[in-house]
């Protein structure tokens, strides 16, 4: 028995652990906050329950967030902590109960629990001196100049007092959904929800990145209340707002316990309605004077706790699902559910992405299903509610023909993903020429999916090199419904405007499988020419910053299949022109084939723009420092990599010296 126990805490730590780190350093989580809260809410109870295994090492006992190497530490006194968390109404009794029993005569104040990133802000003489992070709530990261660009966060007080308060940053839910769909576009990774943007953008080492993504403050902790004759946290927040803090509006003061039931429904339907994300309530005891006596967990206080909201989702019924077939081949199967309206809009259809996760999920048709928006944009079924499931449902399985040209498909040996193979298959080809003629290639702007759809219908397009015969096929055009010759004349006239185009755009055109906007970009960094990539060298390519294993292999394989190389030439005798920005730029000596590493932030570049700009000079830029590195690149606040590298005596080039470089090469 207590071997099972045993065993249960030791995978809940490492199942802990691992989110942490993934939500806290990578602000990229795997699991929602609801499983983390439950995981970690069963650790606590499993702890109090058998204390032998209780362990100091354990994350019941730490603040999950860490300090980044990049930023100057600062010292949090008193500690920036955690809060306890409750599930419902009873729980929420519980802990007052609990209270009462440490203290008598209080009140409490309830506020919005605000779902960003403690901040702790230093003042003196009025004069915004230092703003940090929590970090592991005894030292945090020191942003006080991305934090000068948050515009509610006042730079001078109302009054000339040295003074230090807490509270949150956030991202609206309005920036948060616009910087996803920009991600989305430059095909870069989406944030998980306005918490993780926040936390990423406020630890940017361009203040002028933070700067242009909004984001925004709510103050409600004063320390040290006494010193400004200060002793409810009520009072506290009346006072902060008088010096020019922004102090949420929606708290209120709580005098008896018959209120904090109703309490939870009036938050639980602020929520929809606040343009920011909330996770649940903060519930604190008004009286100051109380806090010592009842005291602190190692990482809570106890005259505080968080009541945390269910998460946001909306049951519906899976009506059907349906394969679709994309420019790769790749078949996603998709999810078609009755229309629900989820964080502010309509959604009836999500991606089951492959077999596997069908089937691990155990999802089926006519089954009542869990959705939500995946980082507020994407809709996604989050599981099956298996007691409505109706007995004469029958698992999933996957299709053995593509739905559109009944080729046999193929399995992916390494992935769950399926292929239609047939080079030829409509669904295939119309999305390729789709994909090529959108804005972000070739950007043929007149030629629309519903036209490619009808050409396509009629035998006239089916492949990429199609769209340059169409001006000699004009009179079969014509014939088609709403084609008249000033529509057909716009769309031959900006196929032929487009036929110039920058090398990147047309390798992303050509959509290859894994690569995107910023990977077309980054090979343009690397081969001149379309034709230099047909001698493309697999072990070359995985060498690349970043690009990794599977993208290496998806652009070797695309330019060693012979169709695609024909289909290229094509395109080219056609008049296709792509041409590369980079070259003009000549490989600087210093640089070429180097191994290089940065630290540090720079005055006049990002680190992205200069790891672009090293690599255009033949350098290769990677993220730790070893004996065979070339040279280490220093900006301001370097990390620990300045050390080791000192120790290997490698060469350090400062930000001013390596202007000479780059020019003189
Ligand atoms: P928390 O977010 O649950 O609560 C503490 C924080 O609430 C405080 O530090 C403060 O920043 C914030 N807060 C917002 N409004 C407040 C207010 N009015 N008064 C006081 N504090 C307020 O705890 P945490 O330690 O910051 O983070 C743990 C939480 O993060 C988990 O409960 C979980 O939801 C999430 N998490 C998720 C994963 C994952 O993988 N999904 C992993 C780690 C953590």
């Amino acid at each position: 028995m207590q071997d099972t126990v045993l065993l249960e805490i030791l995978n809940l730590r490492e199942k802990i652990n691992k989110a942490n780190y993934e939500y806290h350093t990578l602000d990229n989580p795997t699991i929602s906050d609801y499983e983390y809260d439950k995981a970690m809410s069963r650790l606590i109870s499993l702890e109090e329950e058998y204390p032998n295994y209780k362990d100091l090492s354990s994350p019941t006992n730490k603040i999950g967030g860490v300090i980044l190497e990049n930023f100057t530490k600062v010292i949090h006194n008193p500690p920036m902590m955690s809060l306890g968390d409750v599930f419902n109404e009873y729980e929420l009794l519980d802990f007052f109960v609990k209270a009462s029993k440490d203290a008598s005569n209080f009140t409490l104040v309830s506020e919005l629990k605000i779902d960003g990133l403690a901040i702790n802000l230093e003042y003196i003489n009025g004069v915004l001196f230092r703003a940090s992070t929590r970090g592991d709530g005894n030292i945090g990261e020191d942003v006080t100049e991305n934090v000068k660009t948050i515009k509610s966060i006042p730079l001078k007080l109302n009054k000339p007092l040295d003074i230090k308060v807490r509270g949150e940053v956030f991202m609206p839910i309005k920036s948060f959904i616009k910087l996803n769909i920009q991600r989305k576009e430059n095909n870069e990774q989406l944030f998980a929800n306005p918490r993780n943007a926040a936390s990423g953008t406020i630890r940017q080492l361009d203040s002028k990145i933070v700067s242009s993504r909004n984001l925004d403050s709510f103050i409600y902790t004063l320390v040290s209340p006494s010193t400004y004759n200060i002793h409810t946290q009520s009072s506290s927040l009346e006072f902060m707002r008088g010096l020019g803090f922004k102090v949420n509006n929606y708290y209120k003061h709580i005098t008896s316990i018959n209120e904090l039931a109703p309490l939870i429904t009036y938050y639980d339907n602020l929520r929809e309605e606040v343009p920011y994300d909330t996770d649940g309530i903060v519930i604190k005891i008004n009286e100051f004077n109380l806090y010592d006596e009842i005291g602190y967990t190692a990482k809570a206080p106890k005259w505080a706790v968080a009541y945390k909201f269910p998460p946001k989702t909306k049951k519906t019924k899976l009506l059907d699902i349906i394969f679709q077939v994309g420019r790769t081949g790749a078949i996603t199967p998709v999810a078609v559910f009755e229309s629900v309206v989820v964080s502010g809009s309509k959604i009836s259809r999500a991606s089951l992405h492959n077999e596997d996760y069908i089937k691990d999920k155990d999802i089926r048709i006519g089954d009542i299903v869990e959705v939500h928006k995946a980082a507020e944009i994407i809709p996604e079924i989050l599981k099956v509610v298996l007691e409505q499931r109706n007995i004469n449902s029958v698992p999933f399985e996957m299709i053995k023909n593509c739905p559109i040209c009944n080729s046999l498909l193929t399995r992916d040996a390494s992935k769950a993903d399926y292929f239609c193979t047939n080079l030829e298959c409509p669904g295939r080809n119309i999305n390729s020429i789709i994909h090529y003629a959108s804005r972000k290639a070739l950007d043929i702007d007149t030629l629309g999916e519903k036209a490619i759809e009808e050409f396509h219908n009629i035998g006239i397009l089916n492949r990429l090199s199609d769209i340059y015969t169409l001006k000699d096929k004009k009179d079969i055009i014509l014939e088609l419904e709403g084609f008249g010759d000033k529509k057909i004349d716009n769309i031959i006239s900006s196929i032929e405007k487009s036929k110039t185009i920058s090398l990147d755009r047309f390798i992303y055109g050509l959509g290859i499988k894994n690569i995107g906007e910023k990977y077309s970009k980054i090979l343009v960094r690397h081969y001149k020419t379309i034709t230099e990539l047909f001698q493309v060298d697999e072990e070359v390519l995985v060498n690349i910053n970043d690009f990794g294993v599977e993208r290496a292999s998806s652009v070797y394989q695309y330019f060693h299949n012979d169709e695609n190389i024909k289909e290229i030439k094509l395109l080219l005798g056609y008049g296709v022109n792509p041409v590369s920005a980079n070259e003009n730029v000549t490989k600087n000596d210093f640089f070429v084939n180097k191994k290089i590493v940065i630290t540090g932030s720079f005055t006049i570049f990002t680190r992205d723009e200069l790891t672009s700009l090293l690599e255009s000079y033949g350098a290769k830029v990677s993220s730790s420092v070893s004996s065979q590195t070339s040279y280490l690149i220093v900006g301001e606040n370097p990390g620990s990599k300045l050390d080791k590298a000192l120790l290997l005596g490698i060469k350090i080039i400062k930000e001013d010296e390596l202007k000479g470089y780059l020019t003189n090469g």
